[in-house]
C-alpha cells in the first residue's frame, strides 16, 4: 500500500502552472500573479494631509499650548481633489481636510481637535512636529519601484493596490478546466425517479462545487454507465481538459468497467493509499490529460479531493500553498482504531481556552455525506491500531482554501 505522503509527491508532483492570460482587476482575485509588477507612478501622487485641520509651517506652533495658544491668519482652504491656491507664509495656515494636496510653505498638519477656531484665524493649542500628519509622495509606492512579484496571490488588497497605480489588466495564471465524471449503473441524476437499487449522483456535484469554490472551471461531464462505449466517448471527451476527475469504479470489488477502460485508454495506476476513507485511488493520463480517479462513496471522494485533487489543481492555478494547515487536537470523546490505515474522521474543531478541540461529527460511515456536510476538520489518527481516551492529543487538518500554507519543510499533507 502506498503511503497518505507518496500518494500526493507523485501526484502533486507532476502538475505544473498553467499558461497565463491577461484579465481586467475583477476577473483576477485569488489568483496567481504572472508577473513583476512595477509602479509607473508614486503612491500618495502628492504630498497631502492626512487629517483635517490647518497646515501650518511647524515652527510657527513652537511652545503653543492651551494656555498659551499660537494665533495663525488663515489665508485659504483646500478641500481633496482641489489644488492649493494660498502658500502658507510665517504666521499664516491654510485650512486643509484629509486628503488635501499640501500648500506650499507649509511642512506639517494641526489637526482640528488641537486648535480653537475663529472666522480669520485659528489658535493652534499644540505644538507641530515637522512632517506632521502629512503623507507623503509615494510613501507606500515610490515612482518606478517593484510593487508585487510573479507568484503572489492576488488578494482583494493586492487588486486595490494595483488600482492605485493605474494597472487595470493584469497577467495572471489562467483557470484550470476539471471535467468530472461520475460513473456507475446505479447511478441517477437529479431530476430522475430512483428505480429499484438505484441511488444519486451525489458525489459529482459535490465535486462540481468544490472545483468552483476554488476559481477552478468544472466541466461536468454527467454519468457514464458501466458500457465500454460510453466510458470510451466520456473519457476522451474528459481528457480536453485540464485535469479529469472520475468517481467510481475503482475499487477492487468492483464489477463494472471503469478500471478495464481506464487502464486500457492511458498509462494508469490503480492505487491503495494507506488510509481511510479514500483507499482506492487511480491516477494517469489518457491523451495527455491528466487523470485521477477517485473511489464513489461521496465521503471518500471528497476526503481524496481534499488530500490529492485540491493541491493537484492550486498546483495547475500557479499556487505554491496546498498543505492543509495541520493543527493539535485534543479529543473530546474516547475511540477505538481498529483498522491500520490512517483514519480521517469528520469533525467539528473548536477553540476551547486557547486549544483545538475536535468532535466527531456523527457515524463516520463513508456513504454519510452529511458528516462531511457540518465538519469543518478531518481529524487524523496515524496508521496502527489503539484506542484513545477524551483528552488524547492527536492533529486535525483544517478544511477550506483559507487553511491552506506553504510547506517548506516536507510535502506533509
Ligand atoms: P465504487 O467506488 O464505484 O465501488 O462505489 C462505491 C460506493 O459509492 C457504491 O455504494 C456506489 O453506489 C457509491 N457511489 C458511486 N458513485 C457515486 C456517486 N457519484 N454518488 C453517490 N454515490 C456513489
Ligand atoms: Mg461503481
Amino acid at each position: 500500500m502506498l503511503s497518505v505522503e507518496e500518494a500526493f509527491r507523485t501526484i502533486v508532483g507532476q502538475f505544473r502552472p498553467l499558461e497565463t492570460e491577461r484579465v481586467p482587476l475583477r476577473e483576477a482575485c485569488d489568483r496567481v500573479l504572472a508577473e513583476d509588477v512595477r509602479s509607473p507612478e508614486p503612491v500618495p501622487p502628492f504630498d497631502n494631509s492626512a487629517m483635517d485641520g490647518y497646515a501650518v509651517r511647524f515652527e510657527d506652533t513652537l511652545g503653543a499650548s492651551a494656555g498659551a495658544p499660537v494665533a495663525l491668519f488663515v489665508v485659504g482652504e483646500v478641500p481633496a481633489g482641489r489644488a492649493p491656491e494660498a502658500r502658507v507664509e510665517p504666521g499664516t495656515a491654510v485650512r486643509v481636510m484629509t486628503g488635501a494636496p499640501m500648500p506650499e510653505g507649509a511642512d506639517a498638519v494641526v489637526m482640528r481637535e488641537d486648535t480653537r477656531e475663529h472666522p480669520d484665524r485659528v489658535e493652534v493649542l499644540l505644538p507641530a512636529e515637522h512632517g506632521e500628519h502629512v503623507r507623503r509622495v509615494g510613501d507606500d509606492i515610490p515612482a518606478d519601484s517593484r510593487v508585487l512579484e510573479a507568484g503572489t496571490v492576488l488578494n482583494p488588497s493586492a487588486l486595490g493596490v494595483l488600482a492605485s497605480i493605474g494597472v487595470g489588466r493584469i497577467a495572471v495564471v489562467r483557470r484550470p478546466r476539471v471535467a468530472l465524471l461520475a460513473t456507475g449503473d446505479e447511478l441517477v441524476e437529479l431530476g430522475q425517479p430512483l428505480g429499484p437499487g438505484q441511488i444519486r449522483n451525489s458525489s459529482a456535484h459535490a465535486l462540481e462545487a468544490a472545483i468552483a469554490a476554488m476559481g477552478a472551471v468544472p466541466v461536468p461531464l454527467g454519468i457514464a454507465r458501466d458500457d465500454r462505449a460510453e466510458l470510451t466517448a466520456k473519457l476522451h471527451e474528459g481528457a480536453r481538459a485540464d485535469l479529469l476527475v472520475t468517481t467510481g469504479g475503482v475499487s477492487v470489488g468492483d464489477y463494472d468497467l471503469v478500471r478495464e477502460v481506464l487502464t486500457s485508454l492511458g498509462q494508469l495506476d490503480l492505487w491503495r493509499v494507506n488510509m481511510q476513507p479514500g483507499k482506492p485511488l487511480a491516477f494517469g493520463h489518457i491523451d495527455g490529460c491528466p487523470v485521477l480517479g477517485l473511489p464513489g462513496n461521496p465521503v471518500s471522494s471528497m476526503v481524496a479531493f481534499e488530500l490529492f485533487v485540491r493541491p493537484a489543481i492550486r498546483r495547475l492555478q500557479g499556487h505554491t500553498a496546498l498543505a492543509h494547515a495541520r493543527v493539535p487536537v485534543v479529543l473530546d470523546a474516547p475511540m477505538t482504531k481498529k483498522n491500520a490505515r490512517r483514519q480521517y474522521l469528520r469533525a467539528v474543531v473548536r477553540l476551547v481556552d486557547g486549544a483545538f478541540h475536535a468532535d466527531l461529527t456523527g457515524p463516520q460511515g463513508s456513504h454519510m455525506l452529511t458528516s462531511m456536510a457540518r465538519a469543518n476538520a478531518l481529524v487524523i489518527l496515524p496508521e496502527g491500531t489503539r484506542s484513545y481516551a477524551a483528552g488524547d492529543r492527536v492533529e486535525g487538518h483544517l478544511l477550506g482554501e483559507g487553511a491552506l500554507f506553504e510547506n517548506r519543510d516536507s510535502d506533509a499533507v
